[in-house]
């Protein structure tokens, strides 16, 4: 990979024509001149899209702000909150704008206010880089590797089908595959639900029994190293959706198929459990995506009771905090594995993979490949080729949206039935005998 080409001096970098969206950096220090949201919907996922916008000719940035259960109430934090706090200030000083923005509503660390901090600070990295003309993570000290390792999602209803579509991305030179498989009768995580049957069947929400959930996953795992071998990574997300005693067990159980790691296991409402799977097993561990707090990471990883440490990176407020947590995980041998599923936006994807390349403890990239709508709409996401994600090699992100394009998807375009009525948030789900449990 050219990196060389980048490092442009300022004599060639002023020769040159300005890219759309850069601008030398001039005596003047940049100032916020706006604040704008763009709320779009291409993929079926609600995404939330911050704009600042400063008083340079053609300087502004993206910052990615997504938390789509609740996608409104931040693009009103941002609005009604943060864009009058920080217009008319400098837009180069991020660190004092974050900690401005993060105490500025005294009760702090909730994921509405996280991700709306998250989109003016991802967008101040990309005004940042595209001042200097270089990718956000020239910035963070440069790569210390080509690309990042991936994992691929296989599922299906049947452990055959599993198996099939884990054959088909394993073909396409992914090295790992995240296993989950539907459970009969019931609702799974990751995975088709099935039909309900007897009593349940009169229950109006999906129910799901961890018993049963976790006898159908270790058969899929003892079928998969027989089917798929020994040397393709595999991992599974529990989705917090077993009790603490049960998630002890089950980890045990799955040491002997050598995963890759086992996400989630508990909440985190139980993380002090994670001393208990640590005592008994080796199942290497992964936690963080539903993470706000550093009062959440900062034990696990002190006590290196995880393996991976998987934040949504706007949910912890954007890339500012997220560079500081990989710097603690890395003296603590604990490497990152950054949230990336479809309702992270192409402009967060792209914060992935810059802490992906720039951090020497990164451990895996989870991928969601883009759809044809999401390519529409933004212009840079991040290429993958042979089980490896690259980072944009323009300046900032390297990601252009086109506007109008994005209007064409708004909120709710595409939700149906309860998707629809509950304004893109989540229902709720329930054991065999009606308690409701973790998503
Ligand atoms: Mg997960």
């Amino acid at each position: 990979m050219k990196t060389g080409v980048r490092r442009r001096d300022l004599l060639a970098l002023a020769a040159a024509p300005l890219l759309p969206g850069t601008a030398l950096r001039a005596a003047a220090v940049p100032k916020i001149k706006d604040v704008s949201v763009i709320p779009t919907e291409p993929a079926g996922v609600r995404l939330v899209i911050v704009k600042v916008q400063t008083d340079q000719d053609g300087l502004y940035g993206y910052g990615c702000a997504t938390f789509t259960q609740r996608a409104d109430l931040v693009v009103e934090a941002v609005n009604r909150y943060l864009k009058p706090l920080v217009t008319g200030r400098p837009a180069d000083a991020i660190e004092d704008l974050w900690n401005a923005m993060y105490n500025s509503s005294y009760w702090r660390n909730g994921p509405v206010l996280n991700n709306a901090i998250s989109g003016i600070d991802q967008a101040l990295w990309d005004i940042k880089g595209r001042q200097a003309g270089m990718p956000v993570y020239e910035l963070l000290g440069g790569k210390c590797r080509r690309g990042a390792m991936i994992y691929s999602h296989a599922a299906g209803r049947e452990i055959s089908e599993t198996l099939d579509e884990a054959r088909k991305l394993m073909a396409g030179g992914v090295r790992a595959v995240r296993l989950q498989v539907g459970v009969p009768g019931m609702a799974a995580y990751g995975a088709p639900g099935q039909k309900k049957s007897g009593d349940d069947a009169a229950q109006q929400d999906p129910v799901f029994d961890p018993d049963a959930y976790v006898r159908r996953t270790l058969q899929l795992f003892e079928a998969a190293r027989k089917e798929l071998g020994g040397e393709v990574y595999l991992l599974h997300d529990v989705h917090e959706r077993v009790p603490p005693r049960l998630a002890v067990q089950f980890a045990k159980d799955l040491e002997q198929f050598k995963l890759f790691f086992m996400e989630d296991a508990l909440s985190p409402e139980n993380i002090d459990y994670f001393r208990q799977i640590r005592a008994q097993c080796a199942t290497p561990l992964a936690m963080g995506e539903l993470f706000n707090n550093p009062h959440e990471w900062n034990m696990l990883i002190r006590e290196s009771l995880i393996d991976y440490i998987r934040v949504h990176v706007t949910q912890a407020g954007g890339l500012t905090p997220c560079w500081k947590m990989a710097a603690m995980a890395e003296a603590f041998q604990v490497r990152t594995a950054w949230h990336g599923p479809g309702d992270v936006s192409p402009v967060g994807h792209c914060a992935n993979v810059t802490l992906d390349v720039a951090c020497p403890n990164f451990g895996i990239q989870e991928w969601t490949a883009p759809n044809e709508r999401i390519q529409e709409v933004f212009d840079g996401y991040p290429v993958m080729k042979d089980g490896y994600a690259y980072a944009n090699e323009k300046p900032g992100w390297g990601v252009e949206i086109n506007a109008a394009a994005a209007a064409k998807y708004p909120f709710g375009f595409s939700e149906r039935g309860d998707g629809k009525r509950l304004n893109g948030g989540w229902g709720v789900v329930r054991r065999p005998d009606g308690t409701v449990i973790n998503q």
